[in-house]
C-alpha cells in the first residue's frame, strides 16, 4: 500500500492558485493536524496576469464552499453583478445590432421545445427577450437581485465582474487567516525528480527545497512545471481561434455614480473584439486581436477611439495601455504523474465567453472530490482528469469559433477567415448541419457539467441570425400552446422584476454603505 497523500503544493499566486488552494484547503481541513497540507509558493519576481475580470454562475457556489462572505466579496474586490454577454456588432458589423447570452436558461426550457413557436410568432424579438428576463434588466441596468436576498442566492441568475488583482489579495487573506494554507513567498529555481520520475521537490531561492506529495502548477503562460519540467506537449488552437494578442487599459467613469452595466460588452472589431466590464469603482476594456489581422498600434489606437466615443469614459485622463499576447491552445494532458496543472499553466483561450475562471473552478472541484488517496490510485484520477478536461476544453473551442462562423461579417480578412471551412472542427461542422433541421439540444452535450449547454447554443445562434428548419410535427397546436404559456409567464416576470429590482449600481452602494 503506498502512502497516504498528506501535502499538496500550489505553485503560483495568481486567480489559479489562490481559487485551488482555497478550495482544497476548505474541504480537506488544511487547519487541522488531522487535515491535508496545503502550501502555496508565489514568486515576488513574477507578476500575475493581473487581468480576468468576467466569471460565470459558478463562482457564487465556489466561493460560499470556501466561506467568505459575499458582501466582504463584493466590496474588498471592487466587484459587481454580471448576468450575462451582450454581443454588439458580431452579426453584420452594424453597432446598432446586438444579442445578450444570458445566464438563465430561457423560461420552460426543459420541458418544451420554445424554437418553432418562437420562429413562427416571434421572430421580431430576440430569442433571448422571448424567454428570458435578463436582456431587459441588462437593457436596464439592473441588479440581478433585491438587497434583502440572501447572500449566493439570485432572483435572476448571476455571476460576477471583478477586479483580479484584487481577488487574489482576497482570496490570499481567506486562505492564510481563515483555511490554513501555509504561504510561502519566493522564485521557484528548480525541479527535483525522485528515481521513478514523479517531482520529489521544488528547490527555492530562500526556503531550500519543498517537498510535496501532489504539485498544483498554476504558474500561468510559464508552465514551469507541466510544460517546462515534464515538456507535455501544447495544442496550438491558433489556426481555429486566431486572437493571440490584447491591450487592455482601466478607464474610470465620468461620473462617480455612474450606472454600471450588468453584462460584459463585447463589440466586434475588423480584427477581434472589444471587451467592456464595468465595475463599481472603473470600467475594464481590452481589445482582443488577432496580430496576423492588426497590427499592435493599430489595436490599440481601435481602442482608444472605442473608449473616447464612449460618453461614459472620463475624457481628461490619458490612460496608460496594458499589451499582453498568448499563444491560444492548451497541454495534450493536464495530470502527469504528481503534478497537475490548473489556469493559463494548463492552456488558454481568448476570454470571449470568460471560460477560463470556470476552468479553474471545475480543476480545482475535480482535484477537491477525487483527491487521490495514495500515490498509487492517482493515476486512476489522472487519466479521467485528463479525458474530462480535454473534452472541456475541445468544447469550449467549438462554441467560441460558433460566434465566429455564423457572422456575415465580410468587411476584413479576419472574418472571412474565420469562416474557411479548414479552420471549422468538424463536429461544430456536423452540428451546424443538424441545427439547421432541429434546435440545439441535450442530445448535443452528453456530460452533467457542460460548461455551455445546449441552452446556450441556442442564445448565440438564434441571437445571430440562424434558422432551423423543424418537421411539421414539431409545430403541433399543444407544443406551441405549452410554449405560448412559458413566453407569456416570461413576459409577466420581466415587468415584476423590472418593477422590483434595484440597478446595479443602487445594489453595490447599498451593499458598500452597510456594516456587519
Ligand atoms: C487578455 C485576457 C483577458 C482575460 N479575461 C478573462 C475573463 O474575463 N474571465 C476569465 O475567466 N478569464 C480571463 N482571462 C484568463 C484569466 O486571467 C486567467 O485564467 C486567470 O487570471 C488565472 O491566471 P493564473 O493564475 O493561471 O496565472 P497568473 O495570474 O499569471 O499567475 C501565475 C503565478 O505563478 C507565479 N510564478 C511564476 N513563475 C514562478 C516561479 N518561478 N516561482 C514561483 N512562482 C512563480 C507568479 O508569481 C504568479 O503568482 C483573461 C486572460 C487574458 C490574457
Amino acid at each position: 500500500m503506498s502512502n497516504p497523500l498528506k501535502k499538496i503544493l500550489v505553485v503560483g499566486g495568481g486567480t489559479a492558485g489562490w481559487l485551488t488552494a482555497a478550495v482544497l484547503a476548505a474541504a480537506h481541513d488544511a487547519r487541522m493536524e488531522s487535515g491535508i497540507r496545503v502550501t502555496l509558493i508565489e514568486s515576488p519576481d513574477v507578476s500575475t496576469i493581473g487581468v480576468g475580470e468576467g466569471t460565470w454562475p459558478s463562482m457564487r457556489d465556489t466561493l460560499s464552499r470556501i466561506g467568505v462572505s459575499e458582501r466582504d466579496f463584493i466590496r474588498e474586490c471592487s466587484a459587481s453583478f454580471k448576468q450575462g454577454s451582450k454581443f454588439v456588432g458580431w452579426r453584420t458589423g452594424d453597432n446598432k445590432e446586438f444579442y445578450y447570452h444570458p445566464f438563465s436558461l430561457p423560461q420552460g426550457y426543459l420541458n418544451a421545445n420554445l424554437v418553432p413557436y418562437w420562429q413562427a410568432e416571434h421572430a421580431n424579438i430576440s430569442f433571448a427577450s422571448a424567454f428570458s428576463s435578463q436582456e431587459a434588466l441588462c437593457q436596464l441596468g439592473k441588479a440581478p437581485k433585491q438587497p434583502e436576498t440572501p447572500e449566493f442566492a439570485a432572483v435572476a441568475n448571476y455571476a460576477y465582474h471583478l477586479d483580479a488583482g484584487k481577488f487574489a489579495t482576497f482570496l490570499r487573506q481567506h486562505c492564510t487567516q481563515k483555511l490554513g494554507v501555509q504561504h510561502v513567498l519566493d522564485h521557484v529555481t528548480g525541479v527535483n525528480s525522485a528515481d521513478s520520475g514523479d517531482i520529489a521537490s521544488l528547490s527555492t531561492r530562500g526556503h531550500g527545497d519543498v517537498v510535496a506529495d501532489l504539485f498544483i502548477d498554476c504558474t500561468g503562460i510559464a508552465s514551469l512545471l507541466l510544460g517546462r519540467h515534464f515538456g507535455v506537449p501544447f495544442v496550438s488552437k491558433k489556426e481555429v481561434l486566431f486572437n493571440d494578442r490584447a491591450v487592455a487599459m482601466q478607464v474610470p467613469y465620468a461620473e462617480g455614480n455612474d450606472a454600471i452595466s450588468s453584462a460584459t460588452i463585447a463589440t466586434a472589431q475588423r480584427a477581434g473584439w472589444i471587451w467592456d466590464i464595468g465595475l463599481p469603482s472603473r470600467r475594464g476594456v481590452g481589445y482582443v486581436y488577432s496580430s496576423n489581422h492588426a497590427s499592435d498600434e493599430e489595436a490599440e489606437e481601435t481602442l482608444r477611439s472605442y473608449v473616447k466615443s464612449d460618453p461614459r469614459s472620463c475624457p481628461s485622463i490619458d490612460i496608460v495601455a496594458r499589451k499582453l499576447s498568448f499563444n491560444p491552445g492548451f497541454r495534450k494532458e493536464f495530470w502527469h504523474r504528481n503534478c497537475v496543472a490548473v489556469g493559463m499553466s494548463a492552456g488558454f483561450i481568448e476570454p470571449l465567453e470568460a471560460s477560463a475562471i470556470a476552468l479553474v473552478e471545475l480543476s480545482a472541484a475535480m482535484i477537491r472530490d477525487q483527491l487521490p488517496a495514495n500515490r498509487r490510485v492517482m493515476e486512476t484520477v489522472a487519466r479521467r482528469f485528463n479525458q474530462r478536461f480535454s473534452y472541456h476544453w475541445e468544447r469550449v473551442i467549438e462554441f467560441l469559433k460558433l460566434h465566429y462562423v455564423l457572422s456575415s461579417r465580410s468587411d476584413s480578412e479576419y472574418w472571412r477567415d474565420h469562416r474557411r471551412e479548414e479552420g471549422i472542427p468538424r463536429r461544430l461542422t456536423e452540428l451546424l448541419e443538424l441545427w439547421q433541421f432541429q434546435p440545439p439540444s441535450r442530445h448535443d452535450f452528453l456530460q452533467a457539467e457542460e460548461i455551455f449547454p445546449s441552452a446556450s447554443y441556442q442564445y448565440v445562434l438564434y441571437g445571430m441570425g440562424f434558422s432551423t428548419h423543424q418537421r411539421s410535427t414539431s409545430c403541433r397546436r399543444d407544443s406551441f400552446e405549452q410554449a405560448d404559456r412559458y413566453y407569456k409567464e416570461n413576459k409577466s416576470q420581466i415587468e415584476r422584476q423590472i418593477n422590483g429590482l434595484p440597478s446595479n449600481r443602487e445594489l453595490i452602494n447599498h451593499l458598500a454603505r452597510e456594516t456587519h
